[in-house]
């Protein structure tokens, strides 16, 4: 086994090691240099195996991941593991610190969406794209498996979402969802456009990768941690299926999947009264009536109908909704599976 190391965080056979790594910065008018570091932790086995990935909050108001990826480091025991943990807590910090959204930054020039830079760009006026250049060459490269960790807020089904068409990533998605709690499911209406993703640009390198969505709708804290150990113990149930980690491969009775997802979005901006269809883990049929969204006087402005029959993979948790902002996600057509 050898020494593994990002930037000069350097981590010797046994041993956990934690730093930041400078990302490549933008020269600003003022002569300051705009960049941000990005947090490590490497946890090196004693034994030689994979390199294994996992970043948290890459869209900055999406926050649960970093309990996620600290939870895993915590519970790696370097003397035990048998290959190599990567994790990034955070990697959208300005995101993150600003409670940011889907933006590289509040600063960012370019006003952009993180997970459509990839694989970055070290000469780009986005300092998120040359964050991403870093974060791509210096971590992403040297990994053998990566898993992005999105969602918050809104209580969704956990979900982890593969390129069926690499085997490596349904492998690990398959390894990931193994408690009744999950469901994989497989294309979504983003990921079948054409963008810069850093789940394409992993399948183009031939990285098996998966991301997966999970939130908790019930904001206190116990509620949000038991939402982060299912994810915990799906990531480690995929570092076992690798060798990295001693014990049995959980395998669940009854596989949830759904090959297409879809964001449910209204006609107009206004006041969300849902359904009690509308929970996560129901059926909806195609027409079935999802909510209604009324103007500031009360006065219906749209009935947001089922568009395929399916499972409600995400709710509905708050008030109002923008115009064409996401209401829900629907899972379709929802498959059971029995695994034995
Ligand atoms: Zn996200």
């Amino acid at each position: 086994m050898n020494a593994f190391s990002i930037g000069d965080i350097r981590a010797e056979p046994g041993s956990k090691v934690k730093g930041f790594l400078p990302s490549e910065g933008l020269s600003m008018p003022d002569g300051t240099v705009n960049y941000w570091h990005i947090p490590v932790i490497i946890v090196n086995g004693a034994e030689s195996g994979p390199v294994f990935e996992v970043d948290g909050c890459m869209h900055g108001d999406e926050q649960e991941g970093a309990y996620t990826v600290l939870e895993l480091a915590k519970r790696l025991d370097p003397k035990k593991l048998k290959g190599t943990f990567v994790g990034v807590p955070v990697l959208n910090v300005p995101g993150f610190l600003t409670h940011g959204g889907v933006r590289g930054s509040t600063t960012d020039l370019m006003y952009v969406d993180m997970n459509r830079q990839f694989p970055g760009d070290p000469d780009s006026m986005s300092h998120t794209r040359r964050a991403i250049h870093t974060f791509w060459n210096e971590i992403i490269l040297k990994c053998d498996y990566t898993v992005n960790l999105h969602g918050c807020v809104n209580g969704q089904i956990p979900r982890v979402v593969c390129n069926e068409e690499m085997p490596g990533s349904l492998e690990m998605a398959e390894a990931i969802a193994c408690t009744p709690e999950w469901i994989m499911a497989s294309r979504s209406e983003h990921t079948r456009l054409i963008e810069d993703t850093i789940n394409r640009a992993c399948t183009e390198k031939g990285i098996p990768n998966v991301f997966i969505e999970s939130g908790s709708a019930d904001r206190s804290h116990s509620a949000i941690m038991a939402d982060v150990e299912v994810v915990v113990e799906g990531i480690m149930n995929c570092m076992r299926r690798y060798g990295m980690l001693d014990g049995e491969v959980r395998v669940p009775k009854i596989r949830r999947s759904t090959p297409y997802y879809t964001h449910v979005r209204g006609k107009g901006a206004g006041i969300i009264y849902p359904e009690s269809c509308l929970r996560i883990n129901n059926m909806v049929e195609e027409g079935e009536l999802l909510c209604r969204i009324v103007d500031f006087l009360g006065n219906e402005i749209d009935q947001v109908k089922a568009p395929h029959d399916g499972i409600v993979i995400m709710e509905a948790n708050q008030v109002s909704v923008g115009p064409e902002s996401s209401i829900c996600i629907i899972g379709y057509p929802p498959e059971i599976k029995g695994t034995g």
